[in-house]
């Protein structure tokens, strides 16, 4: 008999789940299997990297560092099954639509390709999983939304819009980032600003606002700094007609002026643009299975207290490998000597401190954490317009280091913070709550800052926007208030100046997750009814610390934790909304990637959880 499974979102994450499913099923489900994957947007690359927006959207990944497939670095249970890179496809002339021809045929390695040429390696990716599905494995594509999914028997019925409902053994819900309806406090800073005639954008998807709201050469304040505000400044600059050249940047008169501010101040720190000198750093060390594994046995972990000395050692290790190894002219020791003694001293101990004060001379090689997290930590000014100089001589040292490769220690401290977001992932549910509800947001927000950032030319032009005038810096610790003149806003770094003024402001960032508040018919249904959770931390002593909005979900499968806290047998949910935070839906090759490693254990278990193979497992 053949088993039925359904996949809710064929985006990159649902495409990866089907790639292992085929994997293992001749393994664990030799009998056959139909599998549905259903998305309202193009099958592949789903809503995200959806051909359909600007093509002047760029990923933030270069082209050598996305894969779909896994390697023989991969570490998991299922069959390695090797295929192209995004490089390695594109260096293979493929068709693609006609207007990207002229970008495929430059593409390079370290290039940033557009969101629409990933559209179509995300498509191929897709196709080429299909044309190789194993025998007795097909797939179906419902190109529409699934807004129901409920129980009959021990079948699975996912109802869908417009179509026939389908009956299942199996459900995966790779449903994406949610969009949601406004908390209180966004719906009640859009009811003040609507009484007053302001315009407020709250946090969603750019590719997806309205941005025609925004007029020509008005002031706009702009909360966050993150990758959504990169995509608001190509769409508001780039995509109203604005050129950047080698003088500097050609308004086009039709784009606004914008003012942004963040807790940080900040954008995040570049890309890098070059290679490690040295080979990768030997990972992991410090913060392995050997340190995490003892953690998680212990619970109730106190990430900052009892993990981030170890993040920290490990991340420098990245750091200093790379330094030392690769640029054994900038310090006084050899690698041995300097590694010996760096792992028998703990963390920011004064031993720790004095041998890197000793063994590397310039400041400017040694890692600084806060300097990292906090960029503008130290700088005041007395007005908006003496700031922007000190803000941009910044942000301009720290893309120099990003892209001169005098300072590839800034890329061997990210390799090992893939590795150390692979271990806390882990042990993120044997922390305590509150340290979940504090630390580990903190770390998500440092991770992003220092890991996920936008290409280098992105901060260069957001650079040349800010001499231009165009784009002002507002500092750390942003404020806004709305009051009978509109939005006021400020921040501490301009503690002493006038708040600026405007009539129009942006939430640049995505929503915050959330089950209960999701549009999502289906998990907005399976809310209702319990059948999903939102992961809520709170205190021993029972003080609800933070509801996180993610969907609970058992950390080793995806299997979905119902609100009675059961596990469904025949229910997983994988991707940005749930409980198990993996870095990326495709990652660079060579990196036994998290996310690889997780596709391929989800998808074991969905084979696991299917009828036949349990009669077959029990024969
Ligand atoms: C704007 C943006 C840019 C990014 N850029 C990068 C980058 O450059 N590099 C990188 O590594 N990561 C990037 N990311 C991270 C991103 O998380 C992943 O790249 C990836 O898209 C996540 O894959 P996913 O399949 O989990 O989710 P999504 O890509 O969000 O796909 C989920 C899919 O589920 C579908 N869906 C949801 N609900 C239903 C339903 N009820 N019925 C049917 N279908 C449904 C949606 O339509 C969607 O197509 C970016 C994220 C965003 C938001």
């Amino acid at each position: 008999m053949t088993s039925q499974i359904a996949i809710v979102g064929a985006g990159p994450r649902g495409a990866g789940i089907l790639e292992r499913l085929a994997a293992s099923a001749p393994e664990l489900h030799p009998g056959g299997i139909d599998v549905h994957l259903i998305d309202p947007y193009p099958a592949g690359p789903g809503r995200i990297w959806r051909h359909a927006q600007s093509p002047l959207l760029a990923m933030n990944s270069m082209a050598a560092d996305v894969t779909m497939f896994t390697d023989d670095t991969v570490v998991c249970d299922g069959p390695i099954v090797p295929g192209p890179s995004f490089w390695d496809w594109a260096r293979a002339s493929p068709e693609v639509a006609p207007e990207l021809r002229g970008e495929l045929a430059t593409v390079t390695a370290s290039t940033f390709p557009s969101r629409r040429l990933q559209s179509e390696y995300l498509a191929w990716v897709l196709r080429h999983v299909i044309d190789d599905l194993p025998a007795g494995m097909r797939a179906h594509v419902h190109r529409t939304r699934a807004t129901g999914l409920t129980e009959d028997g021990g079948t699975q019925v996912v109802h869908l819009e417009g179509a026939p409902p389908l009956r299942v053994d199996a459900v995966v819900l790779a449903s994406g980032h949610l969009d949601a309806t406004p908390t209180d406090d966004e719906h009640a800073l859009a009811a003040r600003a609507a009484e007053r005639g302001l315009r407020y954008l709250p946090p969603e998807q750019t590719t997806d606002s309205d941005l025609s709201v925004l007029a020509p050469e008005e002031t706009v304040l702009v909360r966050g700094m993150g990758l959504a505000f990169v995509d608001l400044v190509v769409l508001l600059f780039e995509g109203r007609g604005g050129r950047f050249t080698e003088a500097g940047y050609v308004a086009s008169g039709r784009e606004p002026r914008l003012v942004v501010g963040s807790p940080r101040g900040s954008t995040y720190h570049s890309k890098t643009h070059y290679a490690l000198r040295a080979p990768r750093p030997p990972l992991p060390r410090f913060f392995g299975p050997d340190a995490v594994d003892p953690l998680i046995a212990a619970g109730e972990v106190d990430l900052r207290a009892q993990a981030w000395p170890l993040m920290a050692k490990e991340i420098a290790w990245g750091w200093y490998h790379e330094l030392f190894v690769g640029h054994p002219d900038a310090v006084a020791l050899p690698w041995a000597e300097f590694a010996g003694a760096y792992a028998a001293l703990d963390w920011d101990s004064p031993g720790m401190l004095a041998l890197i004060d000793s063994a590397v001379p310039d400041p400017v090689d040694r890692i600084d954490f806060a300097a990292l997290d906090r960029p503008l930590d130290g700088l005041t000014a007395p007005d908006l317009a003496a700031l922007q100089p000190l803000v941009r001589e910044r942000i301009a040292e720290d893309l120099r280091q990003h892209v001169d490769d005098r300072h590839t220690a800034h890329l061997g401290a990210f390799v090992a913070m893939l590795s150390v977001y692979g271990e806390t992932t882990r042990l993120s549910g044997s922390l305590s709550a509150r340290s979940r509800a504090t630390d580990m947001a903190w770390w998500q927000g440092f991770f992003n800052g220092v890991a996920s950032g936008p290409p280098g030319f992105r901060v260069r032009e957001l650079l040349e926007l800010s001499r231009a005038g165009f784009v002002d810096f507002l500092g750390a610790g942003m404020w806004v208030e709305v009051d009978a003149d509109g939005f006021r806003a400020g921040s501490t770094t301009l503690a002493d100046a006038e708040p600026v003024r405007a009539a129009a402001l942006v939430d640049a960032r995505l929503p915050d997750p959330s089950a209960a508040r999701t549009v999502d018919p289906l998990l907005a249904d399976l809310m209702a009814r319990g059948a999903v959770s939102e992961d809520v931390l709170i205190d021993p002593d029972g003080t609800v610390l933070r509801n996180t909005g993610l969907i609970r979900v058992r950390a080793e499968d995806g299997a979905l934790i119902d609100a009675a806290g059961e596990v469904h047998p025949q229910r997983f949910a994988v991707g940005p909304h749930t409980t198990v935070k993996v870095a990326g839906a495709f990652t660079r090759p060579g990196m036994n990637a998290q996310s690889l490693r997780y596709n391929d254990a989800v998808a074991r278990a969905v084979l696991r959880s299917l009828p036949a193979a349990a009669r077959a497992a029990a024969a």
